[in-house]
């Protein structure tokens, strides 16, 4: 890439799974980047290979309060995003979306820079519609244990539209699905690293409900490759855009998947379904391949393929 093109990108949420990823990627493509985190999920580790790097710089920031820096292109995607975890404190949860929303709004609207948006499958809810198109609205409860996620990051899309519609914002609103991969923490509470350690350890697989709920599952290199498309798009293209992997597969399978390619003697056994869990999920990508020629072009086993050596060495070092 010419230095022309070049630019100074804040991303947000940047020590975390995917924002490290992205910084990564950023930074092979020639730009600057600052990385913002308050390092809630996140961990030092994830982007330590990057500190050094004359175009890094890491901020311990939390973007409830607002910031002030010089960009031209801001990812936001400061938010934990593991039930486990957003369950902890709920209402930091919605103050990170919306507040932390408003905030990076904000410093785009200062310094004119184009902002993206990490929004969720989750504002799909428990969906009535299969596939979920971006046209569906939606089925959230609202004063549910997920809620504090599923309607901050709804609210944090209105405030996107709004401040387009009413500032003139450039925005890039992406629904991301289920994505996995290395450098998501061990105890991350998620169900693709929950099942990968829990096999490598040959403990049992913890399957909640029967394990008939379905995910589709993205592996984080397709994903990251979907978002500098998105972001690099006619200005014209705001999204919201669902990003993700349409390959469905129940819990059980995933389980069962885990357990064949670790080669581990665990059992699965079954715990309570969390409420409001939603049955099914998958992409309509339609979208995505039609205005970013975008699709996955990593299957479910291959992805495990590439991150079981990454928990092993993780529990190896631990
Ligand atoms: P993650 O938990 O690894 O990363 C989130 C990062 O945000 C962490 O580094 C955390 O420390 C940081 N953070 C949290 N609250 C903050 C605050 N108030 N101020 C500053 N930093 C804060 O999760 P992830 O999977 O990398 O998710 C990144 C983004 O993508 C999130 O916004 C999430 O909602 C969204 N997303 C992810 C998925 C997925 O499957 N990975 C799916 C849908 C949406
Ligand atoms: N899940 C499970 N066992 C686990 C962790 C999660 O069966 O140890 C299930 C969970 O109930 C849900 C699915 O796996 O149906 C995906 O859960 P995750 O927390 O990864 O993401 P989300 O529910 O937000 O899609």
């Amino acid at each position: 890439m010419g230095i022309a093109e070049s630019k100074r990108v804040l991303v947000t949420g940047g020590a975390g799974f995917l924002g490290s990823h992205l910084c990564e990627r950023l930074l092979a493509d020639g730009h600057e980047v600052v990385c913002v985190d308050n390092l809630f999920t996140g961990a030092k580790r994830n982007i330590l290979h990057l500190i050094g790097d004359p175009n890094f710089e890491f901020l311990r920031h939390d973007v409830t309060f607002p910031l002030y820096v010089e960009v031209d292109r801001i990812y936001n995607l400061a938010c934990p995003a593991s039930p486990i975890y957003y369950q902890v404190d709920p209402v930091q949860t919605t103050k990170t979306s919306v507040h932390g929303a408003i905030n990076m709004l904000g410093l785009a609207k200062r310094v004119k820079a184009r902002i993206f948006q990490a929004s969720t499958s989750e504002v799909y809810g428990d969906p009535e519609i299969h596939p979920q198109p971006e046209s569906y609205w939606g089925k959230v409860n609202p004063i549910g244990y997920r809620s504090c996620y599923d309607e901050g990051k709804r609210c944090a899309e209105t405030l996107f539209f709004d401040y387009h519609r009413q500032h003139r914002l450039e925005i890039k609103v992406a629904r991301i699905f289920n994505t996995y991969g290395p450098r998501m923490q061990l105890n991350d509470g998620r169900v693709v690293s929950n099942f990968i350690v829990q096999a490598l350890k040959n403990e049992d697989l913890t399957v909640y409900g029967g394990g008939e709920q379905t995910r589709s599952f993205c592996y984080v290199d397709d994903l990251i490759e979907a978002f500098v498309r998105f972001m690099d798009s006619d200005a014209a293209f705001t999204g919201p855009v669902n990003l993700g992997n349409p390959g469905e597969f129940t819990i059980r399978e995933l389980a069962e998947t885990v357990i064949a390619m670790t080669g581990s003697r665990s059992k699965i056994v079954y715990r309570p379904l969390p409420s409001d869990d939603p049955r099914q999920r998958q992409p309509d990508i339609g979208l995505a391949r039609e205005a970013l020629g975008w699709a996955p072009t990593v299957a479910l086993r291959e992805g495990l393929a590439k991150t079981i050596p990454y928990f092993e060495a993780l529990l190896r070092a631990a």
